[in-house]
C-alpha cells in the first residue's frame, strides 16, 4: 500500500487541476483569442505569421548531458543552437530568434519553456544528442513530440532527458514530485493533452526529411515521449536528437565543422518549409 501511495501522489498532483499552471491556461485562452481578434481587426500583422522560434540547448554548465569518448553533449548542441539561430536570422531578418542559453551554463527545464511562454515563441525547438548504453553500434537521428511512449526505448530517452531535473534546486516543487525515474509518471505527464500535437507532429516531420534527405542521416523517425522540458510549452514544440555520441562514427561526424554545418542546416531547410506552410495557411 505504501508502495502504491508513493507512486500515485505525484500522478494525482500531475493530474489534477492544480497541475495545470494558471500561466498554461491563461497563455492558452490568450493565444487563441488572440489569433480571433488579429483576424477580426484585420491588423497590420497577418495572421498565421511565425515571428519568434526559441532555439533551445540541451543540458550546460553542471550538466554535461550525455558523453561520448570525446565529447559531451552540452557542447555539441550548443554549437548546432548557435549556428541554427544564425542561419534563421540571416535568411529571415523578421523572425526572432531567442535562445534559452547561448553559452555553457546551467538552466532549468521548467526556466526553458517558461522563456518561450513569455516571448509568445510560435515554435520551440530543444536540440540534443542521443545515448546507448547497451550498443555502440546504434546511431541515427530522431524527433520527438509529446505523447505516450509506443517502446521502453522511448521512455529510456525521455528518463534520461528528464533526470537532470535531479541537478535542480526544488524540483520537487517545481514539477510536482515527478519522479523522472518512474514509468508510470512518465505515462501520466505523456497524456497531458497538448493542444498543439498536430503542429509538432507536422514539424517534427519536415526535421527527419531533411535530415534523411538533406544530411543523408538515418533517420529513426518522429516519435512521442513525456519531455519535462516539452511539457508546459503553450506552442508547437519538438526536441530533436541528433545523434549518438556513443557510436564513434556518429560522434566523430557530430563534432566535426561539416557535420554540423549539415545538421544545422538540416533543420533550418526544415524550418523554412513550415514557415512557408503556415504562412500559406495550411
Ligand atoms: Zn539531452
Amino acid at each position: 500500500m505504501t508502495t502504491v501511495a508513493l507512486l500515485i501522489s505525484p500522478l494525482l498532483a500531475l493530474t489534477s487541476p492544480d497541475a495545470l499552471s494558471p500561466e498554461l491556461t491563461q497563455d492558452t485562452i490568450r493565444r487563441s483569442g488572440s489569433q480571433g481578434s488579429e483576424t477580426a481587426s484585420a491588423a497590420n500583422d497577418a495572421p498565421n505569421q511565425l515571428r519568434t522560434v526559441v532555439l533551445d540547448a540541451g543540458h550546460g554548465g553542471k550538466d554535461p548531458g550525455c558523453l561520448g569518448r570525446k565529447t559531451r553533449e552540452s557542447r555539441i548542441v550548443l554549437k548546432l543552437v548557435l549556428q541554427l539561430g544564425r542561419k534563421i536570422k540571416e535568411e529571415m531578418p523578421n523572425v526572432r530568434v531567442i535562445y534559452t542559453r547561448a553559452s555553457d551554463h546551467f538552466v532549468e527545464l521548467a526556466e526553458r519553456s517558461a522563456i518561450a511562454n513569455r516571448n509568445k515563441a510560435d515554435l520551440f525547438i530543444s536540440l540534443h544528442c542521443n545515448a546507448s548504453p547497451s550498443s555502440s553500434r546504434v546511431y541515427g537521428t530522431e524527433t520527438y513530440t509529446m505523447g505516450l511512449h509506443k517502446t521502453n526505448g522511448n521512455l529510456d530517452v525521455a528518463k534520461r532527458e528528464n533526470a537532470v531535473i535531479l541537478k535542480e534546486d526544488n524540483y520537487q516543487q517545481t514539477y510536482k514530485g515527478f519522479n523522472p525515474n518512474s514509468p508510470l509518471a512518465h505515462i501520466m505527464l505523456a497524456n497531458y493533452q497538448h493542444a498543439f500535437m498536430g503542429s509538432s507532429i507536422n514539424f517534427a516531420e519536415k526535421v527527419e526529411r531533411s535530415f534523411r534527405r538533406n544530411a543523408e542521416r538515418k533517420s529513426n523517425g518522429v516519435k512521442q515521449a513525456g519531455f519535462l522540458v516539452l511539457w508546459r510549452t503553450t506552442m508547437p514544440s519538438v526536441l530533436i536528437e541528433t545523434g549518438f555520441l556513443t557510436n564513434p562514427d556518429e560522434e566523430d561526424y557530430l563534432i566535426s565543422s561539416e557535420g554540423q554545418e549539415e545538421i544545422s542546416d538540416a533543420i533550418y531547410k526544415a524550418f523554412a518549409q513550415y514557415k512557408q506552410e503556415i504562412e500559406a495557411g495550411g
